[in-house]
């Protein structure tokens, strides 16, 4: 079956409301597999809304609103609706009841207006919304399926799990399982992973997708079955697959921070961090991992009043140095960054990290003109911290 998630609002396309429905839906009817091609964004308008709908229904068996289902007079998706299948709006007494009972258990007086959410087209089957006030309809054409939700984003999300997972199950036979999985990875440029992967992200079942964000890797596995064992069996095989072609560059379920973190505590370390960067990225990129906080004895950042010594990598030696007995720690990691870029706008970058056995030297060139590629800085400290860790190098 193929769905579209048609969001309407005019205040999503002003862009002060962000519109967090379509992931919802898409991230769910992904995992019972339904799937979605393409979706929507349409302001509060009755013939954009009859458009857009008519326009999904060409393409997809399934249509998912979500807004616009409220007593005011711009909340028109039921008009939109209804004139994109050509059915009238129809007065149903129940519904008027139901949003009136709500209103009585709320204590709260009923307007005028609230009459109108008790119009759904013809034909349409009411769903009830025992979550709030406006009620919303299910419609299935000779075009295809409409189903219209709530804008409010608790509303939408119980009737989506209490009425429409059921209907979708057990009127439409809707039984597959998704499952995904995310690998992270670390240490290759994305292109030699690419290369090295290439034939399993063409599959098509179970799917490999990758994404990369500062030289760390979110390799996404999805698998689609009849049930959730096998499902998981599909994701395993491809996961053993991975570990064969990547090797080490491939991290696991874990994140680069989440494992050295982990690493450290199994080896009983304690580190201790000099920033060059005023930034700090490396204590930036592990600091959502770092618990039991102990492990990271302290850190220096950017000081500005010892004598510094001549050469990025220099300073970076003496950073690590200095912080790791500065604050008696095992492992010192240091960073630093030249001064000036060279010729292309890259920016020379040194890790150093000293270890009781001698220190290990790392070096990169980064554009760093773009705030987001100093991640890259944490990226490098951590990855040759985390190679130290796992033995693969030594000094
Ligand atoms: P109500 O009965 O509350 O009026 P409704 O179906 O008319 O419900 P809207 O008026 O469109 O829904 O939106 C109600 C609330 O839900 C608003 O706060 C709106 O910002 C929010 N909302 C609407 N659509 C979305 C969306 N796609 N994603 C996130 N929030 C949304
Ligand atoms: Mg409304």
């Amino acid at each position: 079956m193929d769905a579209e998630i048609l969001a309407i609002g005019s205040e999503l396309l002003l862009g002060t409301t962000v519109d967090t429905n379509t992931a919802y839906l898409s991230s769910q009817l992904a995992s019972i597999g339904v799937n979605v091609y393409r979706t929507g964004m349409v302001g509060d308008n009755i013939e954009r809304i009859a458009a857009c709908v008519r326009e999904s229904l060409s393409r997809a068996d399934l249509l998912i609103c979500t807004g616009g289902m409220g007593p005011t007079v711009d909340d028109v998706t039921r008009d939109g609706v209804a004139l994109a299948v050509g059915r009238p709006l129809e007065f149903h007494q129940a519904l008027y009841d139901q949003v009136a009972a709500r209103f009585a258990s709320l204590r709260r007086p009923m307007s005028a207006s609230n009459r109108r959410q008790a119009y759904i087209p013809q034909g349409a089957r009411p769903i009830p919304n025992p979550v709030g006030t406006a009620p919303c309809f299910m419609i299935e054409s000779e075009h295809g399926t409409v189903i219209v939700l709530p804008g409010v984003p608790s509303e939408m999300r119980y009737l989506f799990e209490h009425v429409v997972q059921p209907y979708l199950r057990d009127e439409r036979g809707v039984r597959e399982v998704i499952l995904v999985r995310v690998l992270h990875a670390v240490g290759l440029g994305e292109s030699v992973i690419g290369e090295r992967i290439a034939d399993l992200m063409e599959q098509s079942n179970p799917t490999v997708g990758i994404s990369a964000k500062q030289a760390r890797y979110e390799l996404r596995i999805g698998a689609k079955a009849d049930s959730p064992a096998a499902a998981q069996a599909m994701l395993d095989s491809v996961t053993t697959e991975l570990e064969a072609r990547l090797g080490s560059v491939l991290i696991g379920s874990e994140t680069l921070d989440q494992q050295v973190v982990r690493l450290l505590q199994e080896r009983n370390l304690t580190l201790a961090l000099y920033e060059g960067h005023v930034t700090a990225p490396v204590y930036t990129a592990l600091r959502h991992a770092i618990r039991p906080t102990t492990l990271l004895r302290g850190v220096t950042i950017h000081p500005l009043d010892s004598p510094v010594p001549e050469g990025v990598a220099a300073r970076a030696h003496t950073g690590a140095v200095n912080a790791r007995d500065h604050w008696r720690s095992a492992l010192g990691l240091g960073v630093e960054v030249s001064a000036t870029p060279d010729e292309r706008g890259y920016h020379m970058v040194v890790a150093v990290l000293v270890t009781p056995e001698g220190p290990l030297t790392q070096e990169q060139y980064y554009d760093l003109r773009q705030r987001e590629n100093l991640n890259f800085i944490g990226t490098l400290g951590l990855g040759m911290l985390r190679r130290y860790l796992l033995g693969e190098t030594t000094p």
